[in-house]
This record gives C-alpha cells, structure tokens and sequence, in this order.
C-alpha cells in the first residue's frame, strides 16, 4: 500500500519567532554590513551521527540563511583524525538532506589545511607564535586558574627563526606525538583562559580520513574554526553557548591575520528529558552494544528517529517551537512527542492491527462467508480514499479489549456484553473457552447481521468500538515496542564512580512476535508509516525480509490505561 507519508513541504523558519539572532542579521542586512549578504555553515565534526540536538543548528544555520536569501555552507570540522571517519561523513550528508536542507558549497576544513599552516608561519613571523616543548600536562599546569594568572612557557622567547625551523620539522615529522606544539603568543595573564597562549597546532602521527598521510601536525578547533569560516567569509557563524568564552580567540586570530571579519554568536543547546545529547556518549552505547546502532530506534540520532517513524517536518516543529535564546534548559520530551503526533495524525493512513490476539469465533455467522467491509484511510485526509477489510467467521480481537470480570468504566468485551468492531458488526459475547490450565484460548460471540457497518438501527447505544482482524486473511507480524532509553530524567544523573549506562531503562525494548495484521499492508515499502487503530503510530522496519516488522513510532493516549493507572 505504498502510500507516500512524507512532508514535501519546504521548510522555512519565515513565519518562526523572531529570535536575537535573526534580529542581528536584521540589523545587519539594514545596515548594509557585508552587502548584506548572509552566508552561514553548519560544522559538523564527522565523528559520530546526528542527534536532534545538531537538528537544531541545522535548522537554524540552513533556516535563516534561506529566509534571507543568503547561503549555508556544509563544513565538516575534521582536524581530528583519530575519531573521524567517511561512514560518518556520509551519515551526516544523508541526514541534513532528510531533515529537509541542501547545502550552496559542501567543505572540509582539512581543505584549507594548507591555508592555515601558511597563516600560521605568518604568525611566527609576526612573533604572535612559538613552538613549545612543554607536554600537555605542563601546559595545563602553567595555565594557572580563573583567580591566578599563568606563568610564561620557557621556549615562549624563541627567535622567529628557530620558531620556524621546529615547525617546519614538526611538518616533516622529526617529532614523536606530544612532543611539541605551535602555541600563540597572546598573554598568560588574560582573564580568558582561552587567551593564555592557546595551543594551535598539536603533533599526531594517524592517517586523516582525507588527506591520509600527508600530515602528521594538525590544527586545534580555536585555530581552524574561525579561519575556516573567513575563508568561506561566513557572515554569521552560529555556535552553542558552550563556545562563549572562545569568541575572544576565534577574533584574535582574524585580527592578527587580517583576513574576513567573521563573526561568531552563540545560542542554548537543546536539552531533553530523558535523552542524551553527546555522540561521545552515544557512541560509547553503539560499541557497547547497548543498543543495535547508530540507527536503533531508541537513539536520539536522526537516522534512529528516521527508523523510528518520525518525519522530518514534525522534528521541524518541534525545533521552531522550542525558540533560541541565550540560556540553556531543558526541553520536555512531551513537547517533540506532540508535534509528532499532530504531524503524523495529519499524514498517514489508518489500519488495524492486533498486537495481542484472542481469538473470537462468531456462532451464527456463515461458516466460509467472507464479506470486504469499507474502511476510512485517514479521517483527517480525504483525498486519502478508502480500502476494502475482509471480515469472516472467525477473528482476532485485542486481548486487552476482554475482561472477564470487568471493573467498572472498562466498557469494552465481557460476557454478556455487546461491542461494536470498528467498520463490521456489533458482536455479543456469549462464552469464554479456556483450556486446562484456565487461560482464555477463544470467545464464542453471535453477531447481529442488521449492524452492518457499525450502525443501529434501532438506535441501541453501545459504548465501545474495537478493533479486529480476520483470522484467515490476517497476516503475521512482529511489532517493537519503544520506551525511553534512560529511566531517569537526566541521564548524567550518577553517583560519584557511577556510570550513565546505569541509567539505562531495561525496558526501553519490547518485542511482540505473534501479531496479526490486516491483508492491506502486504507489499508495504520500508519506512511506510501507519496509524494502527486505538494503538498509536507504527513503520515497516528496514529489516523486514523475514516477514513485517513495525516498530511503534508513539502511542496513542490511551485513556483506558490512564484511567487504571490513577486507580492503581
Ligand atoms: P556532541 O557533544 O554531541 O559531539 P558537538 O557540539 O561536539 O556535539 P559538532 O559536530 O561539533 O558536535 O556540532 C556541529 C554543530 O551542532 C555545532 O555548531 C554545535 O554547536 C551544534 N550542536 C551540537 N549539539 C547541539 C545541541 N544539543 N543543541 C544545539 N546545537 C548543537
Ligand atoms: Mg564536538
């Protein structure tokens, strides 16, 4: 049933609230800084996926450079070859065209690798850089603190000369790792540690994911981001807050070289409830194999959110919604489950599915009649037509929409009691079969042939409608059940010595093998998303070789759980 359920419309923050970012291009494009061009980038470092947190970079990098008829660049931020590599890159790539962006120029900053190390052979020249043999260690300790100053590295006062040739032999690998570093010389007593002559070059022996063995000094993320961006002369170059105390560096260095006044502005990063936000950490879960992968449909990735179900306009409204400001919070994760909901309530097509089958036989219909009973595809569609279910003999119902002996409000089946299934007939249920050790194996029902297609004609009320597959033509399937990934709200909340795989939720996987669903879905692509009835939202797993597989995008409310919740 191939229906196609993704948004084609094209996103744009137009009509978004107005946030001091897009007020400062305002000002800016008004005073006719730059020409009023507007040219951003998003930087990646291409070192693990995507998570919803750089959705919200993206959407803003892409989303203002559109409104303002500028361009976003795609930069991947690869000066550290240990921990990057091209499955990533090429992650990254497939999920910023998913969420609904296309980059002007795609660059990696090792490109201009050549650039910055001229750059930084003019800042020896200019007596703004020297090569230190100090380790890391010796660095930190001579940093000092936010109350003390630093003391001054003892190879700060090389001549330009031997400044240039240590570098140049660092360049042509004389060195072993760690040995030495290209710092600038700026001042040890600067309030911003970030001042205290920054290192800008380290040495490391690895291959790059690009530029393999050509170089074995690379830059640092303050030498190399700002330059980066003057070369692509990036107008606004947005960051998270975290980057605050880096602005003082990121202009020193476009000072001192004289080049394209870049300029950097932070904003909050997103946080969420029970979600962690760090591919350090997420990739610590991949190899661990905590979860399946980077895609598992638990993870906050975007390509996990892609397996899971959601589409990349409800992910858009949700990052709209959540606004941009100079301070960082937390956002319930409610707030991205609603524009879930109301985006795929919209766009996708309704069927009907048993997770939990009870077999119901109806006494007194035809034995071997089978009749195609008209079924709506979306209420909220009408474009979206209507499809034919078989309805027969025998059924499956929702186990959970039996009660034996009902408690009060539960209004669904029980003996005695008469129901209606959604879109066929009212059925009276007059018998439970149970086998010898007492569980329920089959209902004996009698249907009344004159509710065809739910109605009553004389006008008897019942109070609930269940859903239902027939048994013959129901084809089987396995549905996965997802809950949050951590149990506690803040995932980093431990214990000293505690690790935040602890946090865990053991139940975050629910694995539901013996499900029934309707014959419709036969030839469903991968990804097609449906609404299985009084459930929630499901799509057909990529890995559905061996049969359907769906996994539960979220839940409808379900108010009957609720209602035995608060009374429990
Ligand atoms: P992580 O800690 O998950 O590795 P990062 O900031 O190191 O994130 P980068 O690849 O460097 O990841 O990020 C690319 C862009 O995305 C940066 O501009 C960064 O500020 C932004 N970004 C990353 N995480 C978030 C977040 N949670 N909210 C908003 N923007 C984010
Ligand atoms: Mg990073």
């Amino acid at each position: 049933m191939g229906i196609e359920t993704e948004s084609t419309e094209t996103p744009s923050q137009n009509d978004g609230p107005s946030n001091f970012i897009r007020n400062i291009m305002i000002e800016d494009i008004k005073s006719g800084k730059h020409e009023g061009r507007i040219q951003t980038r998003f930087p990646p470092e291409p070192n693990g996926y995507l998570h919803i947190g750089h959705a919200k970079a993206i959407c803003l990098d892409f989303g203002l450079a559109a409104e303002f008829g500028g361009k976003c660049n795609l930069r991947f931020d690869d000066t550290n070859p240990s921990k990057e590599d091209t499955e990533y890159v090429n992650a990254i790539m497939e999920d910023v065209q998913w969420l609904g962006f296309q980059w002007d120029n795609l660059f990696y900053a090792s490109d201009y690798f050549p650039q910055l190390y001229e750059w930084a052979i003019q800042l020896i020249k200019d007596g703004k850089a020297y090569v230190c043999d100090l380790n890391a260690d010796e660095i930190r300790a001579h940093r000092g603190t936010l109350t003390e100053p630093g003391t001054d590295s003892p190879y700060r006062n090389r001549s330009v000369d031997e400044n240039l040739n240590l570098f140049a032999r660092m360049k042509q690998g004389e060195f072993p790792d760690g040995s030495r570093t290209l710092r600038a010389k700026i001042d040890m007593s600067a309030p911003n540690l970030s001042l205290r002559d920054p290192v800008m070059y380290r040495i490391l022996h690895l291959a790059h994911h690009r530029t393999g063995n050509q170089w074995c000094i690379y830059p640092m993320y303050d030498y190399a981001h700002g330059q980066s961006d003057s070369i692509e002369r990036v107008t606004h170059s947005m960051c998270t807050l975290e980057f605050d105390n880096n602005r003082a560096l990121y202009n020193w260095f476009i000072e001192q070289l004289g080049i394209f006044p870049s300029r950097q502005y932070e904003f909050d990063r997103l946080a969420l409830t029970h979600t962690l936000l760090s591919k350090r950490k997420l990739l610590k879960l991949v190899e661990e194999r905590l979860v399946e992968g980077w895609d598992d449909p638990r993870m906050p990735t975007l390509s996990g959110m892609r397996r899971r179900g959601y589409t990349p306009s409800a992910i858009r409204n949700f990052i709209a919604s959540v606004g941009v400001s100079k301070t960082n919070g937390i956002t319930q994760l409610q707030q991205l489950e609603y524009f879930l909901r109301q985006d795929l309530n919209r766009l996708v097509p309704r069927i009907m599915c048993v997770q939990k089958p009870l077999r119901v036989v109806i006494e007194n219909y035809p034995d071997g009649q089978v009749e195609e009973m008209d079924a709506i595809n979306n209420p909220e569609d009408s474009s979206a037509g209507s499809r034919k279910i078989p309805f027969s003999k025998t059924i499956y119902i929702e186990d959970d929409d039996f009660r034996e002996d009902p408690p009060s409000k539960f209004y669904r089946l029980s003996p005695g009691r008469e129901v209606r299934l959604r879109y066929a007939y009212l059925i009276t249920c007059r018998e439970v079969i149970k086998d010898s050790s007492g569980t329920i194996v089959e209902l004996r029902c009698t249907y009344d042939p004159a509710t065809r297609g739910g109605n009553t004609p004389d006008g008897r009320k019942v109070k609930s409608t269940i859903h239902w597959v027939s048994a013959d033509h129901a084809l089987p399937a396995e549905v996965r059940l997802y809950d949050n990934l951590f149990v506690k709200e803040d995932p980093n909340e431990v214990e000293e010595g505690h690790d935040f795989t602890e946090n865990l939720n053991p139940d975050s996987l629910q694995v539901l093998a013996d499900c029934k669903v309707e014959p419709s879905v036969r030839d469903a692509e991968r990804g097609t998303k449906y609404q299985f009835e009084r459930l929630g939202y499901y799509c057909v797993d990529r890995n559905s070789e061996d049969g359907l597989v769906f996994n539960r995008t979220i839940g409808l409310r379900d108010s009957w759980a609720k209602i035995e919740k608060r009374g429990a």
